[in-house]
């Protein structure tokens, strides 16, 4: 949060993936001058061009962290981590890579991902950067790739709004991620509630993004930019893509779950 108000920006969104153990801490350490919006990212299964399943990343804001029927899918989704990772890590420590599957859970947050073994792989010498990690040992179809049961995007719509918040398609066109989602279901989204898609992103082409404005456009949908920003686990700076601010307005009037949070309300 303090890099973020050093940044220079007027709003930032805290979507760390399926929990939201940092909301609390975030909004402490929140800067005067700076708004939060209290937010994750859920993993999901979408419809792909070729027809077969492909993970999407759906951006859930402002909803309401109580909803009974949204906080079971995330405990679902964070056991469903750990399940895989615990999983993953025994595959290599089985094939001599020197992982421990308990120091790493242990040194995690409540939300185990493969950056967690990434780190540990970079920690055992076996890779150099996180990015050479999810290029080799972690990659889909690696002999360690273990996958994970994500949420059906149409319920995970209908989850995000029903718990009041705003849902946004993350990074659709992210080419670099693999095959792509099929924009005909984005458009399926609409009716269960989906209220924007992410269209300024670091793995965005020009041209991509230009194809989902058109289709935001068409739709009615609030248009989303954001840095996709993860720390020390990618080199990309905060504040490198931004929303509108037209935009941001349309997309907060959606969502009645939480307010947008800023250290003059407290
Ligand atoms: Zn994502």
């Amino acid at each position: 949060m303090r890099a973020a108000g050093e940044a220079g920006l007027d709003v930032v969104a805290i979507t760390d993936h399926d929990t939201t153990a940092g909301w609390e801490p975030a909004v402490k350490a929140l800067p005067e001058g700076l708004q939060l919006v209290r937010g994750m990212e859920m993993s999901c299964e979408g419809r792909g061009q070729d027809g077969r399943p492909v993970p999407v990343h759906l951006l859930a804001y402002l909803f309401d962290p109580e909803h009974p029927g949204f906080a079971e899918e995330r405990r679902r989704l964070r056991r469903e981590r750990e399940t895989r990772i615990r999983a993953m890590a025994e595959l290599m420590a089985a094939d001599g890579l020197p992982i421990d599957v308990d120091v790493l859970t242990a040194a995690a947050g409540p939300s185990l991902g493969r950056p967690h073994l990434a780190r540990a792989l970079i920690e055992a010498g076996i890779v150099e950067s996180v990015a050479e990690a999810f290029r080799g040992p972690l990659r889909t179809g690696s002999p360690y790739y273990v996958p994970k049961k994500d949420t059906p995007l149409e319920d995970a719509v209908r989850l995000v709004t029903e718990a009041g918040g705003v849902a946004v398609v993350a990074h659709a066109r992210a080419r670099t991620r693999g095959r792509l989602l099929d924009l005909d279901h984005v458009r399926e989204l609409v009716p269960l509630g989906l209220g924007g898609l992410e269209v300024d992103h670091p793995d965005h082409s020009a041209e991509d993004a230009a194809v989902l404005r058109i289709l935001a456009d068409e739709l009615g949908l609030a248009i989303t930019g954001s840095s996709d920003y993860h720390g020390i686990n990618k080199p990309i700076a905060l504040g490198a893509f931004t929303t509108d601010p037209a935009q941001f307005e349309a997309l907060i009037a959606k969502a009645s779950g939480v307010p947008v949070f800023s250290r003059e309300d407290s």
